[in-house]
């Protein structure tokens, strides 16, 4: 097997039948044998009827169906454990990422300098605004406490070769950022940009909140950073703290003591309060995280498959 494509879909009746042939009419051409591995993540539309229909008539398609919605990070998980091929792609199935790149993507890697190409966009053409504004500030922000590099643009979409999937592979955490896996696991990767393409049909599935909750997940599985930040935090209290304690001595020794000061001590009581409930809350995210960590969950459950020996439960 050459080549092996992960396509996650979530309700994507609309726009599966156009990628299906857009896909298959660039692949006509390749030298060697591939799979199109559609994960069926739970959709709530005919997806996982119109993957069976694929699956009847041609037999390069292979789909997994997941038994309820488990993400895009776990569809692409499961993608992967069960991908053959030489070199593998992820790939969204609304057409963002033009199959058209492929042939180009391939030629790169099969010069041998690189070990996976990745695509960039370079622009946000047809995004909210807001929503572009903040995806800068996200990348500005992780870049700048995490050892890894996560690099703006850039999409899932990438071809990879056999060793960096089974580098991916091996990283099995249950919270899984792969835009900061892929950086993490190394190898030499080559940028391919391209101009931002928009959704052929159907409709995204990250609102805004689901994606400030995915960057949140990002900057905590990938930095330390915010835990530093709540010990800095807390050694500077404890100096403040120290600072006033002397001026109030000193001032009881000089004035005597007058009965004053409520307004203050509620202040600094409410803001140290204040402070110490966001510190908390910030080693909660970790210790959640290292909870759910712990209870070694599987990432994914296939219900239903043509792969015979596919590995439904990981
Ligand atoms: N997706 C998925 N599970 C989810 C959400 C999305 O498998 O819970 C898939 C979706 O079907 C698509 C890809 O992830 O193939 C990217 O989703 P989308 O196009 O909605 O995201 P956007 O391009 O707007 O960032
Ligand atoms: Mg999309």
């Amino acid at each position: 097997m050459k080549l092996s494509l992960i396509i996650p879909c979530y309700n994507e009746q609309e726009v599966l039948p156009y990628f299906y042939k857009e896909v298959t009419d660039t692949l006509k051409f390749l030298s060697g044998d591939y799979e199109l591995i559609f994960v069926n993540d739970g959709s709530k539309d005919k997806t996982v009827s119109i993957l069976r229909k694929l699956a009847s008539e041609d037999t390069h398609v292979v789909y997994l169906s997941f038994s309820r919605n488990f993400g895009k990070e776990a569809a692409m998980y499961a993608g992967f454990s069960n991908s053959q091929g030489e070199y593998v792609a992820v790939m969204d199935a609304d057409l963002q990422d033009p199959p058209s790149l492929l042939p180009q993507m391939l030629e790169i890697l099969e010069s041998g300098e690189y070990d996976s190409v990745a695509t960039r966009r370079t622009s946000r053409e047809g995004e909210p605004v807001i929503r572009s504004w903040f995806a800068r500030r996200f990348y500005q922000l992780i870049n700048s406490i995490s050892d890894t590099d996560v690099v703006d643009g850039a999409r899932d979409f990438r071809l990879m070769k056999r060793e960096m999937v089974d580098a991916i592979v091996s990283m099995s955490e249950y919270n899984r950022f792969s835009k900061g896996i892929f950086g993490w696991v190394g190898f030499r990767t080559y940028w391919l940009p391209y101009k931002n393409v928009e959704r052929m049909a159907g409709e995204t599935k990250w609102s805004f909140w689901k994606l400030l909750k995915y960057a949140i997940d990002g900057i905590i599985n990938f930095s330390q950073a915010p835990l530093s930040i709540a010990s800095w935090f807390g050694m500077f209290m404890t100096a403040c703290s120290f600072m006033i304690l002397v001026f109030i001595i000193v001032r009881r020794m000089v004035f005597g003591d007058p009965v004053a000061g409520w307004a203050s001590t509620i202040c600094v009581i409410i803001f140290i309060g204040g402070i110490q409930l966001f510190c908390m809350g910030i080693m909660g995210q970790y210790i959640a995280k290292t909870y759910m960590e712990s209870k070694r969950r599987p990432h994914f459950i296939i219900a239903e498959t043509n792969k015979e020996n596919a590995e439904k439960i990981k």
